[in-house]
């Protein structure tokens, strides 16, 4: 982007101070998601006359914000998630990057927050990792979890366009999420009402306002035994409309045998502005090309009716269906809960995870350890 308001933050410009208190690395078994953190936070401010500050690295800090400062009345906020990995050699790694810090700054600019030059900000990115190197635990399954966030900082409430913003970076060191047990299926209820994204919304973007609304319909679904919520949209007054979106946090996946054409086909939601771009959907869709699709499979993007799924599942033509982002890579789904009834997501008894699931993970996860050398796991 050639104005300079949007050229930086400049990482030449980065200072580093680094902590003199560094904390204790918690072991890795009790490392819980997003609950502790790592020493340092990389900030770089934006102010409408004078674009984007020199970057610093500083000790982990609380921020100081007015109270009417715009992120806490109008939501002006958005952020990424992402991971480093340490590989076998202890290389640190980072996964297709540039697709995070490019869909962070789809997300700022759509919501008003200032555009960044995203180069700039990836070399930021690899710099802070490389500062709390040793927060990057070893092990499949252990990564560093990275959370670059944007701000509008304003203390102004008028409902305007924020003229000073904040873009920070902070990491939480993260372990194996289903621990040594291994992969759990879940369940899931379907959910019409109230919807998580809607055609001309921000379904589409990272912005801290999509997810406070969805916590209600998630915990009501925990009380009656399901562990995540099936998005739904559609007329909630008619099923036969009703189709699939996304599932909690994560891109949804069908693995089916098309009633048409009889081949397997590996089947996710257009991105048609209702669904999250996931970085781990667009690489499960690309893997799957390149490496199911010689075997006969078929990928499709494209919409997914409740009642196709459930004439496919009594049809025994359903085979999976998981979940799909930066978290957990995949998480298999037992069955779904809709319309008074329960469809059977073609796992056997006793078994937590498909055959196509478990590969993707496997195919994803060799990328991002370095265990097989790839362009999407870049070396830092
Ligand atoms: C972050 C997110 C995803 C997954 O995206 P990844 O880039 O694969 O981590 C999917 N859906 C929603 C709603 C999300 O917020």
């Amino acid at each position: 982007m050639s104005d300079p308001l949007y050229s930086g933050p400049e990482p030449t410009k980065l200072t580093i101070h680094q902590t003199d208190s560094p904390k204790d690395l918690l072991p890795p078994d009790q490392l819980k998601f997003g609950r502790s953190f790592t020493d340092h936070i990389l900030c770089a401010t934006w102010d409408a006359n004078k674009g984007w500050s020199a970057p610093s690295i500083e000790p982990y800090k609380a921020l100081s914000l007015d109270p009417a400062a715009a992120v806490f009345h109008y939501a002006f906020c958005c952020f990424e998630g992402m991971k480093a990995y340490k590989d076998s050699k202890g290389n640190m790694r980072l996964f297709r990057p540039e697709k995070n810090i490019r869909r962070l700054n789809t997300s700022a600019v759509r919501i008003a927050l200032p555009a960044f030059d995203e180069d700039k900000v990836l070399k930021l990115l690899a710099e802070f990792t490389k500062t709390e190197s040793r927060w990057i635990p070893e092990g499949r399954g252990f990564a560093l979890y990275l959370r670059p966030t944007m701000i509008g900082t304003e203390p102004d409430l008028s409902v305007s366009r924020p003229q000073s913003a904040l873009l920070y970076i902070i990491g939480s060191p993260v372990g194996n999420y289903f621990g040594s047990s291994g992969m759990k299926a879940i369940s899931l209820e379907a959910c019409s009402s109230p919807v998580r994204a809607w055609p001309g919304g921000v379904g589409d973007k990272k912005v801290g306002g999509n997810y406070a609304p969805t916590i209600v319909a998630q915990e009501s679904a925990g009380t009656r035994g399901f562990q995540q919520v099936l998005w739904l949209l559609g007329d909630p007054q008619v099923p036969e409309q009703q189709y699939m979106t996304e599932v909690g946090t994560m891109n949804l996946f069908v693995a089916w045998i098309n009633p048409e054409t009889q081949t397997k086909e590996l089947v996710t939601a257009p991105l048609d502005g209702t669904i999250l771009p996931g970085i781990t959907r667009d690489s499960i869709l690309d893997l799957a090309q390149e490496r199911l699709v010689p075997q006969g499979w078929h990928v499709a993007e494209r919409r997914v009716y409740m009642t196709e799924l459930k004439k496919a599942s009594q049809e025994g033509r359903l085979l999976e269906v998981f979940g799909a982002g930066t978290a957990l890579i995949v998480n298999p789904i037992r069955s779904i809960s809709w319309n008074g009834e329960v469809i059977d997501c073609g796992l056997k008894e006793g078994q937590e995870v498909g055959e196509i699931t478990i590969t993707m993970k496997t195919w994803i996860e060799d990328i991002q350890y370095g265990e097989v050398e790839h362009s999407w796991s870049v070396v830092i």
